[in-house]
């Protein structure tokens, strides 16, 4: 079996791996390379293969840098099955359409340029309509199901705990009376995070290909994530004032659900309306709810007492823009948890332009924030602001809850790496920028494995199993 690795090799976006085994082509997610750069745009057009020539595809979840390319390689002529769990192909049903809209979108601001320049303008990666064509090819495979992929080469999920359906990959060589075993991590979800279970710990593996978002760093403890919400929510409620929330649609909205409910329950927190502004985390909501089998005991517990994790007490799910614009007019308190995640777009802007100024509200952010976006620059004190062309003062309290990282750490992974036992012969570190990536194979190799390495861009391995 050889490797080449072409995405997310020293780097953590657009994961995708190709593996040649028994004469077949199998690509191991096909992620969307993310950014404006030049470089993402060529990349995510121009596949280093024939799109046809390629016999399945294996995806270990549904986030966009791990699943956003499928439609480009179905419309460059990809037919075979794409395999990945029940819940990972509903997420990807509405995250793709998602996708495919911002991909019309971004064109569209590029070309009004390009055209007042003389200039031809671009087609659009891909469009909405490219998205159901895709879907016909998901085969839904639960955890723990053996499929042949190739000759007595075996692949089998198992729950990761990073998403709704996010799987680990475990690819098994069968010859003569031995197996070898392959474990490709996908994105290493964390212990006791709300709803999802554990990560699932896998034994026996020769290779290893490893995420290493933090193969360098470690979380900051888990805080009590419950007691920092009811403070600020207490705070707005003695106020009358509005808690306002970006986040995430798919996975951190649903999380911020789970401890909302929690505190409803256990009478912590007064009757406060809470607002899910974002028609995405709505469907988001809705895959959430079909797909009980990847919930934890504590959740399943919830539904067991006729509870539902995403529906208490005065949760609205806002649908239209003129439900989303009437909230401006509302006094508080309110919650109010909208996309997108770093404020680059999405209906949390309007909120922002109307909360930001009123020293009585918080902001609250919850999920990493990127270098040059509105979300980083709040956080990192900046007035006044700038949205849609106006300056805003920040006046409203801006608070960062930092304990929901859904990628476990370097304590975490090398924990997870001792658990799978001492087997480990070969590694590969990717899906991490150089310095976390060097971080974790040093950890690697201190546990004894033969070879470690992180591959660049294009590199191949041979005879991995
Ligand atoms: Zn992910």
């Amino acid at each position: 079996m050889d490797i080449t690795f072409l995405g997310a090799a020293l780097t953590t976006t657009g994961s995708m791996h190709l593996i040649e085994v028994g004469g077949k082509m199998i690509l191991l997610d096909c992620g969307l390379m993310q950014g404006r750069r030049k470089e993402a745009f060529e990349r995510n057009r121009n596949f280093p293969f024939a799109a046809d020539a390629v016999d399945a595809v294996i995806l270990s979840h549904a986030h966009i840098d791990h699943s956003g390319n499928i439609p480009t390689l179905v419309k460059k002529g990809f037919h075979g099955a794409i395999y990945a769990t029940p819940a990972t192909r509903d997420l990807c049903e509405i995250m793709l359409s998602d996708s495919a809209h911002l991909q019309v979108k971004d064109v569209a601001f590029a070309n009004r340029k390009r055209i007042e320049a003389g200039k031809n303008p671009f087609e659009p990666l891909y469009g909405p309509d490219d998205v159901e064509p895709a879907m016909s090819l998901f085969r839904p495979t639960p955890y723990g199901e053996r499929i042949e992929i190739a000759d007595d080469v075996f692949v089998e999920f198992h729950d990761a705990g990073h998403l709704l359906g996010s799987a680990s990959v475990v690819i098994e060589a069968v010859r003569g009376g031995s197996r070898r075993r392959l474990f490709f991590t996908g994105d290493m979800g964390r212990r006791d995070m709300p709803i999802l279970h554990d990560p699932e710990v896998v034994h026996d593996v020769d290779v290893l290909i490893t995420e290493s978002t933090y193969g360098d760093r470690s979380h900051p403890p888990k805080a009590d994530v419950a007691g920092r919400l009811k403070g600020f929510i207490d705070d707005i409620v003695r106020q009358r004032a509005k808690l306002v929330i970006p986040s995430f649609s798919v996975g951190r909205t649903q999380e911020l659900l789970y401890y909302l409910h929690e505190l409803h329950e256990q009478g912590r927190i007064p009757e406060v309306p809470v607002y899910v502004d974002s028609p995405l985390s709505t469907k988001a909501t809705e895959v959430y709810e079909r797909h009980v089998e990847c919930y934890d005991r504590e959740t399943v517990a919830m539904l067991a007492h006729g509870d539902q994790p995403f529906h208490f007490g005065s949760v609205h799910y806002v649908e239209t823009t003129e439900e989303s614009k009437a909230l401006n007019g509302k006094a508080g308190p309110m919650i109010i948890i909208s996309s997108s995640g770093m404020c680059e777009g999405g209906r949390i802007v309007h909120h922002l332009m109307n909360t930001i100024g009123d020293p009585r509200n918080i902001i609250l952010f919850v999920g990493y924030q990127a270098e040059n976006t509105l979300g980083r620059r709040i956080v990192d004190g900046v007035s006044p602001v700038r949205m849609f062309g106006e300056e805003y003062e920040v006046c409203a309290r801006v608070h960062t809850i930092n304990a929901l990282s859904a990628h476990a750490d370097r304590d975490e992974l090398m924990d997870y790496f001792t658990e799978m036992g001492p087997r480990l012969d070969r590694a590969f570190v990717v899906h991490g920028e150089q310095q976390a990536a060097e971080s974790l194979a040093a950890g690697l190799r201190d546990l004894g494995a033969r070879s470690v390495i992180i591959p660049g861009p294009g590199d191949k391995a041979t005879d991995v199993l």
